[in-house]
């Protein structure tokens, strides 16, 4: 799944999770956790994260070929936010030429750019099961308490007005080349993204067709 931060890739992605039984692999949840568990990893990628840039590409394939080993990954699996770049997206193909594996679908997150500043701006995280909230659009019932699991809900450190800009010009820059680059492959969906259910329905749809 590509799209803009606040796309609603992740909340989509939890869905899609839970309906399919494949697993997410978020590279932002991972990053995020490992920031938290002040590893190797997190202390190498918090600054850069904090600044919206992107993490250097290697250390994200490193990332993205221990998790796929796993054996949750046996049936496929969905990424949310990889690949972020061209190069990242070249560096897949050749891991998946490797494997013996390939990329069934790209879905792109369209969403108008206006929207994209009031989402993030108004984010809130679970610490404990990483699901979204919106204070305007999609509010937990408790004041900061995730509904689900009770968790803490908190803002992202670069959901903050000061780093949003960034990240929506390292995504026009970084990312956006991929849709034309997955297009030219043929695996490109674009999916009207402004309500996510709507988004999580039409994703259904694709992914259903092709098990007929
Ligand atoms: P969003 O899509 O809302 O920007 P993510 O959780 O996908 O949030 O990413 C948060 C941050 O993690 C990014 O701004 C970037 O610093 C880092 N990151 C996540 N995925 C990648 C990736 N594939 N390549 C490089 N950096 C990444
Ligand atoms: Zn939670």
């Amino acid at each position: 799944m590509l799209g803009p931060p606040g796309g609603g890739k992740g909340t989509v992605a939890k869905r899609l999770q839970a309906e399919f039984n494949i697993p997410v692999i978020s590279t932002g949840v991972i990053l995020r956790e490992a920031v938290d568990k002040k590893n190797k990893l997190g202390i190498e990628a918090e600054n850069i994260m904090r600044k919206g840039g992107l993490v250097p590409d290697h250390i994200i394939l490193e990332i993205i070929k221990e998790r796929i080993k796993q054996e949750d990954c046996k049936n496929g699996y969905i990424f949310d936010g990889f690949p972020r770049n061209i190069e990242q997206a070249n560096s897949l193909e050749k891991l998946n030429k490797e494997l013996n594996e390939y990329v069934d679908y790209v879905f792109y997150f369209e969403i108008p750019f206006s929207e994209i500043i009031q989402r993030l701006s108004n984010r809130r995280v679970c610490k404990k099961c990483s699901i979204n909230y919106n204070l305007l659009f999609n509010p937990s019932k408790k004041d900061s308490t995730c509904d689900i699991c009770s968790g803490e809900l908190y803002q992202r450190e670069d959901d903050k007005e000061e780093t949003i800009k960034n990240r929506l010009e390292v995504f026009a820059k970084q990312t956006i080349p991929l849709k034309n680059y997955y297009k030219e492959k043929k695996l490109l969906k674009v999916i009207d993204a402004n309500l996510s259910e709507n988004a999580f329905l039409a994703i259904k749809k694709v992914l259903r067709g092709m098990h007929k």
